[in-house]
């Protein structure tokens, strides 16, 4: 599920930024054989509820520890949240128009 788009097309790899930068658009144009495809985020709304499921669980399981306080909590989900959006563009995928 987590892995960087390939165009559907002839298969090229794309990088990070590449990928980060179209995310936004909703189609794109294959520096390799310069076809257009669409950009589907679908796997988006994945990502996010598995997180959600993580970060409810965690945060639960953390609290159950005596010492636990809420800035530390808050420290831990925001750290999550920053990995999350580096993630979103491994849920990016190119299909065919
Ligand atoms: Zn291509």
């Amino acid at each position: 599920m987590l892995k960087l788009p390939l165009c559907p097309y002839c298969g090229a790899r794309f990088l990070f930024p590449t990928v980060k930068q179209s995310q936004t658009k909703k189609t794109g144009i294959c520096p390799h054989c310069g076809k257009e495809f669409r950009v589907s985020r679908s796997w988006r709304w994945v990502l996010y509820l598995a997180a959600l499921a993580v970060f409810v669980g965690l945060d639960c399981a953390l609290l159950t520890i005596p010492s636990m306080n809420v800035p530390f909590l808050m420290v831990i989900t925001a750290i999550g949240v920053i990995i999350i959006y580096f993630l979103i563009p491994y849920t990016v995928r190119y299909k065919k128009l």
